[in-house]
């Protein structure tokens, strides 16, 4: 059967690694989290006290960069050079250090090349700000995420809460929201932007479910062999 590839793009907080990941499960293929090789490689920067806005300096650190991503019962492992690095790469220092780097071009084409490798012969679905525009340009499917700034800061909070980690108010975590947006849709090199033929989809209605649903009808609207 012929290979199907779905792109989900949209800004910080939108839902997309959620969405992805239980439509990947409903479909029964690959997930390919993006978003968390930029934030590894900028754990690496920050490690190593480089500054991730610093291109030349953390350009260098492309030689030394193994990145792999495996799942183990249904979670999703992030290993960088052997090390699992899953929940080190979550914290807000990593996601506003993931933004800077992933403005680098020498970075961005670096990690682009190796989406693109690991998704060829193979059905995924795979998310984050250039997918349908960049990395899968020929999409069955592309699908542009968002929610209201508000809708995504709460979010955020209340996930921040649940696990015990919540650090900030309601109003600083929709600042850095506004920030993440700004810089991703700014940059000079593949800005977060709407492919032509992307579906938008506005989530700040609707439950996690009714999202799942909702892209699972635009897959379905397509017409694709295993999107039943
Ligand atoms: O999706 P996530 O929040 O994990 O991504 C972290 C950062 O990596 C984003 O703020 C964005 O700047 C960058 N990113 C990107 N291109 C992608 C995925 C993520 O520039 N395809």
């Amino acid at each position: 059967m012929k290979s199907i590839q779905i792109a989900i793009d949209g800004p910080s907080g939108a839902g997309k690694s959620t969405m992805a990941k239980l439509v990947s499960q409903k479909l029964g293929i690959m997930y390919l989290d993006t978003g968390a090789m930029y934030r590894a490689l900028a754990l690496k920067a920050i490690r190593q006290n480089i500054d991730t806005n610093d291109s030349e300096k953390v350009s260098e650190l492309l030689s030394d960069f193994n990145i792999s991503i495996k799942y183990e019962n249904g979670s999703q492992k992030v290993i960088l050079n052997g090390e699992d690095v899953s929940d080190k790469i979550r914290t807000d220092e990593v996601s506003m250090g993931a933004s800077n780097v992933s403005a680098i071009p020498a970075v961005r084409k670096r990690l682009v090349e190796l989406q693109q490798k690991m998704a060829s012969n193979t059905s995924v679905v795979m998310d984050g700000r250039d997918i349908g525009t960049h990395v899968l340009p020929k999409a069955d499917v592309k699908i542009f995420l968002t929610a209201s700034v508000a809708q995504r800061a709460l979010r955020r909070y209340n996930e921040q809460k649940d696990k015990g980690i919540l650090k900030k108010s309601l109003e600083e975590i929709e600042k850095e929201i506004e920030i993440r947006d700004y810089n991703d849709s700014h940059r000079a090199a593949s800005p977060l932007k709407q492919a032509d033929d992307a579906v938008l989809l506005d989530t700040s209605n609707y439950t996690i479910e009714e999202s799942v649903e909702k892209i699972l009808e635009i897959i379905r609207s397509k017409g694709l062999p295993n999107a039943l």
